[in-house]
């Protein structure tokens, strides 16, 4: 099976098309419309398939000329999440971009600790096993993102 982690030298300018037409979709579905925050913020975390702190993406919205605060950042991200257009890796308390091209979904995110690249796996198997664990153990389940930590192949390599 090929790496789930975009090459290096892919040509990146298609994940953010895809992914900005995703969440226009998404948005419009909802009947939602993109706060200027909310874009400055889904742009930043758009630049690069790594994960970013919210100071992280105060300091990329700086470099383009715009000052936010940090919770003002925060409430965008808790928007776009809603949205299932950006994702929280709980663990590292960062956020990253959606690159699927799927709709909805309850990813399984692959983060490298090396690179702190996050590639996306939805499988299906995963998700029914994580529902059905959770039925039987009477666990009410809110949402099923699941976190697995590793080293890309670049970074093995
Ligand atoms: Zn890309
Ligand atoms: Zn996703
Ligand atoms: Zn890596």
């Amino acid at each position: 099976m090929a790496s789930l982690f975009p090459d290096i030298k892919h040509s990146h300018h298609r994940c953010v098309k895809s992914a900005k037409l995703r969440a226009t979709k998404l948005a419009e579905e909802s009947g939602k419309k993109f706060g200027a925050n909310q874009v400055l913020v889904f742009d930043a975390l758009l630049q690069s398939h790594q994960a970013s702190s919210a100071y992280e993406i105060v300091e990329s919205v700086a470099k383009n000329g715009k000052r936010l605060q940090a919770v003002q950042v925060y409430r965008a991200l808790e928007t776009l999440i809603k949205m299932g257009i950006v994702h929280r890796i709980q663990s590292m308390n960062a956020y990253i971009a959606c690159t699927s091209d799927e709709e909805h979904h309850n990813p399984q995110l692959l983060f490298c600790s090396s690179c702190k690249r996050v590639a996306e796996l939805t499988s299906p198997t995963i998700s029914e096993l994580i529902s059905k664990t959770a039925e039987q153990t009477q666990f009410k389940l809110e949402y099923g993102l699941v976190e697995l930590v590793g080293l890309c192949p670049e970074c093995t390599g």
